[in-house]
């Protein structure tokens, strides 16, 4: 079939990819490209955050984990997995995703910071998105589709000349999809050189504001924020100030940093993520967008529900 990916963020390139392997023409069109997409502000961290139904995204989790495990065998993809550690100020449960991550350890007793209760001790895939949204950007030119930058309208444009269309918009199927359900979630992080760091960190007990420090190879991530219906763009100089001292409590090298940039962007949260297809007059659009925080964590296991939902409509 000939299938056009609306969307060049981590969900339609990898969707794009899945539907080319499997004997598909397919187009990418997208907005925005490379650094202007959600996707390239992402810590990312293999982590299930903010993202349902927890049946699906379990599924979808696993898969995209078993995925960026094996590609974290070449560098060129951006993929590594590294070991970390996230803490508590309660005493929690084992995690609803435990079964996806074998190494799950526990941390107690005087092996955790000052102030916290419990914690995980894990290791999952960690990208430099970056890197890894150039990996699948060449793989695809690599294989003679075309992504091409363009804003469409509606999904009717979407349509014009294929035989099925594949709306990977994220947050903007808010405008194409009219869809009322999604909302942007914004998050704030500061990109530094490295200073060393192997392991992530992650603190999650206020809600509002995250603490997470993730290094990749050349930079580490520092974060965050996870402002509920904040559709702000800019960055906030005393956001980043209260960044920078919350990630030096928890990793006190991260304090004399150099900083390479600020970043926002804005997670496309919805109540539960949307894959399915629709039949409109002008044909079937395959719907995968609504990832929230966790789009990194869930693009691969996606992608090949795309690829299901695709051959079905032949
Ligand atoms: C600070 C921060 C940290 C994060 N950390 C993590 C993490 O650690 N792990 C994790 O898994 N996830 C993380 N996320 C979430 C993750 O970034 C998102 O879930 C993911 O990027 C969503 O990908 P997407 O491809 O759906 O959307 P996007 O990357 O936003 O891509 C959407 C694409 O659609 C295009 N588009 C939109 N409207 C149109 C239109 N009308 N016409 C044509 N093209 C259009 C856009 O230009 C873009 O190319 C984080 C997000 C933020 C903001």
């Amino acid at each position: 079939m000939r299938v056009r990916v609306v969307g060049a963020g981590v969900v339609g390139l990898t969707s794009a990819l899945r539907l080319a392997e499997a004997g598909h023409r397919v187009e990418v069109v997208a907005a925005e490209l490379g650094e202007g997409t959600t996707s390239s502000v992402a810590a990312a961290l293999w982590y299930p955050y903010r993202a349902t139904p927890t049946a699906q995204v379990s599924r979808w989790l696993t898969t995209s984990y078993a995925v960026l495990d094996a590609l974290a065998g070449d560098p060129s993809t951006g993929v590594r997995l590294r070991s970390g550690r996230e803490f508590f100020r309660e005493p929690v449960p084992d995690p609803w995703w435990r079964s996806t991550v074998p190494s799950l350890g526990r941390i107690t007793g005087d092996q955790l910071p000052a102030g916290y209760l419990d914690g995980y001790q894990l290791t999952v895939p960690v990208v430099d998105m970056a890197l890894h949204l150039g990996w699948l950007a060449a793989r695809l030119r690599k294989t003679g589709i075309d992504i091409r930058a363009r804003r469409l309208a509606d999904l009717p444009a979407a349509l014009a000349g294929v035989d099925a269309a594949v709306n990977c918009t994220g947050l903007g199927a808010r405008e194409l999809a009219g869809d009322g359900e999604l909302s942007p979630v914004r998050g704030q992080v500061i990109v530094v050189e490295q200073f060393g760091l192997s392991e992530w960190l992650l603190d999650q007990n206020d809600p509002e504001r995250l603490t997470y420090v993730v290094p990749r190879g050349e930079t580490v991530i520092l974060g965050g924020t996870s402002e509920e219906g904040d559709a702000d763009r800019e960055v906030r100089p005393a956001t980043a100030e209260a960044i920078l001292a919350r990630c030096a409590a928890l990793v006190p090298g991260a304090a004399g940093a150099r900083i390479v940039s600020h970043r926002v962007g804005l997670r496309p949260a919805r109540p539960a993520v949307r894959l399915e297809t629709e039949l409109l007059a002008d044909g079937p659009v395959v719907h995968c967008y609504g990832h929230g925080g966790a789009g990194v964590t869930l693009a691969y296991g996606c992608a090949e529900e795309v690829v299901q939902l695709v051959s079905q409509l032949n």
